[in-house]
């Protein structure tokens, strides 16, 4: 990443972290799921090195949204981290694995994709 880049990736990042007391730790990796581009887990964000989804501001606030939810989580209910990920798999299993819905149409998606595409 260039020096213009990772300016901008920072900025970006901080714009959108709610609360500034701690920041994402970044992850590259070359080897990732197929067709991901970034993966969140608290206080992670794991990045593909082949997609680069971090020279995207809209892929930068996407996943800001679900890092800062999970911090909320976390801080708010007991095994709160645990808790968002059960909700999202559970939810993933019955939209987009039973039903078939687009990524999108996952409801802990729906708005971090409408984060992603706010200026
Ligand atoms: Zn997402």
């Amino acid at each position: 990443m260039d020096f213009l880049s990772q300016l901008f990736f920072v900025f970006i990042v901080r714009e959108y972290n709610h609360n500034m007391k701690s920041e994402p730790k970044h992850i590259y990796l070359t080897i990732f799921p197929p067709g991901k581009t970034a993966i969140t887990i608290h206080p992670y964000i794991f990045w593909s090195k082949k997609q680069k989804g971090w020279e995207s501001a809209s892929f930068i606030k996407h996943e800001m949204y679900h890092w800062n939810e999970q911090k909320e989580w976390k801080e708010d209910k007991i095994f709160g981290l645990s808790r968002w990920l059960a909700v999202y798999c559970a939810q993933w299993f019955w939209f987009n694995l039973i039903k078939h819905l687009p990524p999108d149409k996952h409801p802990m998606e729906a708005s971090a994709y409408e984060a992603g595409r706010q200026k």
